[in-house]
C-alpha cells in the first residue's frame, strides 16, 4: 500500500502520435499531464476520438508514449505498472475457458501457489457475485454477468488502482447501473485492496456519480481542457439538485470550449443559459400550430389543439414546446398563446419567415454550439458522425439520430446550416444574411 502521497500513477507532458498504414503519423494525444493518488476516482471524460483509451493505456504501460514521462510511484513505469489492472469495455474474455480459469489468467503472470490462486479466485468470485457460476464459459453469460467477469479478472490480482476502459458501456442501462453501484460499494467499503480507480467514460452523468475528479479532454488531438473536483458525498443521487447542477456545469464547459469567438459575438445576447435538446417536430408542425393558433385569436386550450392538429396530447405538447422554444408561443397553464414574435413570423413573407426563423434558432445553445464547431472546422463542414458523437455525449437520454433529423430539418428551414445526405455532412449555410 501506497502510504506517503506519491501518485500511484503520473503522466508528465505525454504526447502520443501513430503511424498509419499509408504512413501518415495522427497525433491523437498533446501535452497530457496527470497524476492518480491515493484515494480517489478520477473519470476521463471525451468524445470518442480523443484519446481516452490511449492515455489509459500509456499510464499502465500497455503501450509507451511518443514524448514525455510517465511514472509509478514517483519512479519512471518498468514496462506494465505494478500494481494496475484493467478491466475492457468488451470483457476481452477466453471464450474456451471457464469462469474460474479466466479469472485464474489475471494470476497467471505471478506464478502463485496452486491453493493461493484458488484462494483469490474464490475470494473474487465473491466479491463480484458470480457465486455459481465458475464452471460457466462465456457464451453462457450474460452481458452483465461476463463483466462481472472482467472486473473479478482484475481484482484477483489486488490492484492498488483499477482501470475501467467504458466498463458499462456495451451493458443495458439497468445492468450497468446496478454494476456501476456494486463496483463502487466494492472501493467505498474497502472490500477490496484497490485505493483508487481510473475509468473511461463518454457518459456525464456516470463521471459526475463515480468521481472525485472529472478529466475534460477535448479532441483533435486529445488534451485536457480542465479537470473538476467533485465533491459530492456518496451515495449520489441523480436526480439531486447537486447532481444536475454539476451535470449543467460540465455540459457548459463542453459547449462553450466549442463556441469560438465570433460566433460568441454575433450571437443574439438572449442566447439560452443551457443547451437543451429539440422536441422532435417539424418546422410545418410549428407553422400548422401557429395557424390554428391565428384562426382562434391568438389562444387556445391544449386539448382543444390537440383535436385540431389531429394528434395525441403528448404530441400535441410537442408541438407547442417546439414553438415555445423558438419563443413563437407561450404556455401558461394547459393555454397556447401567441407571442409578439410568433405573430410577427406568421405575418411575414416567406423570405422574412426564414430569417426571423434563423434568428430564433441562433438564440437555442444547440444551434450556437453546432454552428460554432462548423465555423471552427477547416472547410465549414462536418462529417454527420461527429456531431452524432457529441449530442450523444450532451444528451445521453436522447434518440441522437432523431434528435439530428430534427435539428438539421430547423436548420434547413432557417437556412443555417444543410445536409448532404449523400456525404452525410453538414454544412454552414454561407449564402444568407444574419438577420439583423
Ligand atoms: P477514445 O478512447 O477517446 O475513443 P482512442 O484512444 O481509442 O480514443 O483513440 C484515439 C485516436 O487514436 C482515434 O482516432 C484512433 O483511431 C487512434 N488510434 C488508437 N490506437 C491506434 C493505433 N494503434 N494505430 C493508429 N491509430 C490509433
Amino acid at each position: 500500500m501506497n502510504t506517503n502521497n506519491t501518485p500511484i500513477a503520473e503522466l508528465n507532458n505525454i504526447c502520443k502520435q501513430f503511424r498509419l498504414p499509408t504512413g501518415a503519423e495522427i497525433k491523437v494525444l498533446e501535452n497530457i499531464s496527470l497524476q492518480i493518488r491515493s484515494g480517489e476516482i478520477v473519470a476521463l471524460l471525451g468524445p470518442s476520438g480523443s484519446g481516452k483509451s490511449t492515455l489509459m493505456r500509456i499510464l499502465t504501460g500497455l503501450i509507451a508514449p511518443t514524448t514525455g514521462e510517465v511514472l509509478a510511484y514517483g519512479k519512471p513505469l518498468p514496462g506494465f505498472h505494478p500494481r494496475a489492472s484493467i478491466v475492457f469495455q468488451n470483457f476481452a474474455l477466453y471464450p474456451w475457458l471457464t469462469v474460474y480459469e479466466n479469472i485464474a489468467m489475471g494470476l497467471e503472470w505471478l506464478k502463485l501457489p496452486d491453493d493461493e490462486v484458488r484462494k483469490r479466485v474464490r475470494q473474487a468470485v465473491d466479491k463480484v457475485g458470480l457465486e455459481g457460476f465458475e464452471e460457466a464459459y462465456p457464451k453462457e453469460l450474460s452481458g452483465g454477468m461476463k463483466q462481472r467477469v472482467g472486473i473479478a479478472r482484475a481484482i484477483v490480482v489486488q490492484p492498488e488502482l483499477l482501470c475501467m476502459d467504458e466498463p458499462f458501456s456495451a451493458l443495458d442501462v439497468l445492468t450497468a447501473e446496478n454494476l456501476r453501484a456494486e463496483v463502487l460499494s466494492l472501493w467505498l467499503d474497502h472490500k477490496v485492496e484497490i485505493t483508487s480507480v481510473l475509468f473511461v467514460t463518454h457518459d456525464i452523468r456516470e463521471a459526475v456519480f463515480l468521481a472525485n475528479r472529472i478529466v475534460v479532454l477535448g479532441s483533435n488531438p486529445g488534451s485536457i481542457r480542465i479537470i473538476l473536483q467533485n465533491d459530492m458525498p456518496h451515495p449520489r443521487e441523480m436526480r439531486s439538485p447537486a447532481f444536475l447542477a454539476m451535470i449543467d456545469r460540465i455540459h457548459d464547459i463542453i459547449t462553450n470550449a466549442i463556441i469560438p469567438d465570433e460566433i460568441a459575438a454575433v450571437t443574439p445576447t438572449a442566447v439560452q443559459r443551457h443547451i437543451e435538446p429539440l422536441p422532435y417536430v417539424s418546422p410545418g408542425e410549428i407553422l400548422g400550430l401557429l395557424e390554428i393558433l391565428d384562426d382562434q385569436n391568438g389562444s387556445i386550450d391544449m386539448f382543444e389543439l390537440a383535436q385540431k392538429i389531429g394528434k395525441d396530447f403528448g404530441s400535441t405538447i410537442s408541438v407547442a414546446k417546439a414553438a415555445e422554444l423558438l419563443d413563437f408561443v407561450d404556455t401558461p397553464k394547459h393555454n397556447v398563446i401567441f407571442t409578439d414574435i410568433g405573430k410577427k413570423f406568421l405575418a411575414s413573407d416567406m423570405n422574412e419567415r426564414k430569417i426571423l426563423f434563423k434568428r430564433q434558432l441562433l438564440s437555442l445553445r444547440l444551434y450556437v454550439v453546432i454552428s460554432g464547431m462548423l465555423q471552427k472546422s477547416a472547410r465549414l463542414n462536418l462529417d454527420e458522425e461527429i456531431i452524432l458523437e457529441q449530442l450523444a455525449i450532451v444528451f445521453p437520454d436522447e434518440d441522437v439520430e432523431k434528435l439530428f433529423d430534427t435539428m438539421v430539418g430547423w436548420a434547413r428551414y432557417g437556412e443555417l446550416f444543410g445536409y448532404n445526405a449523400d456525404d452525410k455532412v453538414l454544412y454552414l449555410d454561407t449564402g444568407q444574411e444574419t438577420a439583423g
